[in-house]
């Protein structure tokens, strides 16, 4: 092995899920008197020590604005954050880091692309096309921006296990569609959606693709050279990071041509009554001082990530799901919803006889956390003719034994049936 192999070697952190747990200091509590099982992480992710530390000692020793350049804490500052957006840039294969735009999180990105990008490209009789599996984050900015333009926002159907039905949408596929918008990972389904085709199907009439990949980062790799999408979105929430900060990426073309979303300070070039001029790329879409500590505790979460062979991760999370989908089989009065091939973290189910809301309820007082009810994807449910569902979702951090705790718990829920 090269000096350098074995450097690398060294340098990934062995898999043991006990070592991961305790690093996770919210995992050691009891819930209702039961040691905490957490399966909410579809919703959001618990946070390492490593995220913890990394903000407060932001907060601690180098607190200041950025980009002002005139004192050292605004300096170090200045450099923590810029080093963010350059861990952000590595972590999906950005070809450049000015391409990695702070936002708020998905929400905020897919209305950024819908207000600046979508404004001057989509024009009345023009389509977007999205899943029926989608968030409504990736429905509800595209229906505002059509219904100002006289577009429309078209569901591309589902098949009966869950996954977007590709057929139909090469059937949808013309001139008047403008953009493909959908998620790579489905938040109430779990399904792993094959992105890189949609965006080569997309771009065969000339659409744009954006690709929401909140439910992706935390399960694989995103290498966004070779998914070839447009647009990207994630947010740090889902990924061990903070809440109110997360990414778009664009094409370096497309975000060049847009306007600004927000207007304010960072994002002039120069002000003037007479005339203003923005700023180059990143700033232009970066109005106002932004969430610094957010953007040093994503790229901490990010290094966590990556401490590890992000292989192992997926098998981890892999085994865990092949056993819950082992335990379900044997549990009487289950129904799974959502069978893709490929499912990423997710357990979608409904109990005979309960509402998703009260299993999630009775869950809770075992110590059980879980997300019910329609995961805002109301459209879905309503292809799907149910209500909602009760969904576990997994991370990095769980284990055997949580499930083993969830089919017990939901045992003892069949007793109050
Ligand atoms: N898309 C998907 C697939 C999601 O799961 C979520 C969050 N549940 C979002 C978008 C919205 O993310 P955020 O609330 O962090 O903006």
């Amino acid at each position: 092995m090269s000096a350098e192999l074995a450097s690398t070697a060294k340098s990934v952190r062995e898999f043991d899920v006990e070592k991961v747990r305790s690093d996770f200091p919210i995992l050691q509590q009891q819930i209702n008197g039961h040691p905490l099982v957490y399966l909410d992480n579809a919703a959001s992710t618990q946070k390492p020590n490593s995220v913890i530390d990394a903000i407060s000692n932001y907060y601690r020793t180098i607190n200041s604005n950025v980009h002002r350049g005139a004192h050292h804490l605004s300096d170090m500052a200045t450099e923590a954050f810029e080093g963010a957006r350059q861990t952000v840039s590595e972590f999906l294969n950005s070809p450049k880091k000015e391409q990695i735009l702070w936002v708020r999180g998905t929400t905020e990105a897919v209305n950024l692309v819908a207000h600046s990008w979508g404004r001057h490209n989509i024009n009345a009789g023009d389509k977007i096309l999205v899943s029926t599996m989608e968030h409504h984050s990736n429905i509800v900015p595209w229906q505002i921006l059509a219904e100002e333009k006289g577009a429309s926002v078209v569901p591309i159907p589902i098949t009966a296990k869950g996954e977007i039905d590709l057929h139909a949408l090469e059937g949808m596929l013309d001139h008047s569609v403008k953009l493909v918008s959908v998620n790579q990972v489905s938040n109430a389904l779990g399904t792993v959606n094959p992105v890189a085709d949609i965006v080569q199907l997309a771009k065969k009439v000339g659409a744009k693709s954006f690709v929401d990949g909140a439910q992706a980062v935390a399960h694989f790799p995103v290498d966004l050279v070779s998914l070839g999408c447009d647009f990207y979105a994630f947010s740090a929430h889902k990924l061990f990071g903070p809440t109110g900060i997360g990414v778009l990426w664009g094409k370096e073309e497309l975000l060049d041509s847009m306007p600004p979303y927000h207007g304010g300070g960072e994002m002039i070039e120069t002000c003037s009554f007479a005339c203003t001029t923005y700023n180059k790329l990143p700033y232009k879409f970066e109005a106002g001082t932004p969430d610094i500590a957010g953007a040093i505790g994503l790229a901490a979460a990010i290094d966590y990530v990556q401490s590890f062979d992000r292989a192992q991760i997926s098998q981890h999370e892999n085994t865990l799901l092949s056993y819950c989908h082992e335990l379900a089989a044997h549990c009487d009065g289950l129904s799974r919803v959502g069978e893709a091939e490929n499912i990423a973290g997710v357990f979608s189910f409904l109990l005979k006889g309960a509402h998703p809301s009260d299993v999630g309820m009775l869950l809770d007082q075992q110590g059980v956390a879980v997300r019910t009810g329609h995961h805002c994807a109301q459209p879905l449910m309503d292809a799907l003719n149910i209500p909602g569902t009760v969904r576990a979702s997994f991370s990095i951090y769980n284990t055997k034994e949580d499930i083993d705790r969830l089919f017990a718990a939901l045992d003892k829920v069949k007793q109050f049936l």
